[in-house]
């Protein structure tokens, strides 16, 4: 306990305890945003997503390195007729959705100013750029070295017999498909 809040304090994130141990595990992956502010946020509902990474809006206005980002976490995991709750997720599902979330990250400290307005513009518009997106943080979180939770987190969802179709699908058509992770896994110990 001692130690995480140590963690917790040095790396001036702002958790939720229910889920700061998820959180700390996936942000172990991390290094390069320890200098990063990040808070996670519950909210009661999140349009179409059960997590959602953003920059705040301050941010924009700031230095990469000074930047600090939003991760808004839906209260209720609505993926299916039946409502999940987080405390429902097992505990490597969840390191694995914040470890994608985190993914984004990565990809918003890669990107400028004005790249990052576009970005949100592309986002809301764009299909094609929606896949581009979530393939990107993926694919972060993969170089990373989170990839057991990565796919953990999508077999739960692909193999979830309570989890409508049109979940699955939209997943399947978005995200990396398992056999692409295991192809950058390769790429990457190569
Ligand atoms: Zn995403």
């Amino acid at each position: 306990m001692a130690i995480s809040s140590t963690l917790f304090m040095n790396a001036q994130h702002n958790i939720p305890k229910s889920i700061e141990k998820e959180a700390l595990k996936a942000l172990s992956f991390y290094p390069e945003l320890t200098k990063n502010k990040i808070e996670f946020r519950f909210r009661k509902n999140i349009k179409k997503s059960t997590m959602q990474a953003r920059p705040t809006f301050q941010s924009l206005f700031k230095k990469r390195r000074n930047r600090t980002y939003v991760v808004l976490i839906s209260e209720t995991f609505k993926i299916s007729d039946k409502e999940f709750t987080t405390k429902d997720i097992p505990s490597d599902i969840l390191i694995g959705w914040i470890g994608h979330e985190l993914g984004h990250i990565m990809d918003y400290q890669n990107r400028s100013k004005i790249n990052l307005i576009s970005f949100g513009l592309k986002y809301l518009f764009s299909e094609r750029f929606i896949v581009e997106a979530e393939r990107a943080a993926d694919t972060y979180a993969v170089a990373q070295g989170m990839e057991k939770y990565i796919l953990g987190t999508k077999n739960f969802i692909l193999n979830h017999s309570d989890i409508a179709t049109s979940y699955k699908n939209r997943i399947k058509k978005y995200y990396l498909s398992p056999e692409e992770i295991m192809v950058l896994v390769e790429e990457r110990s190569r």
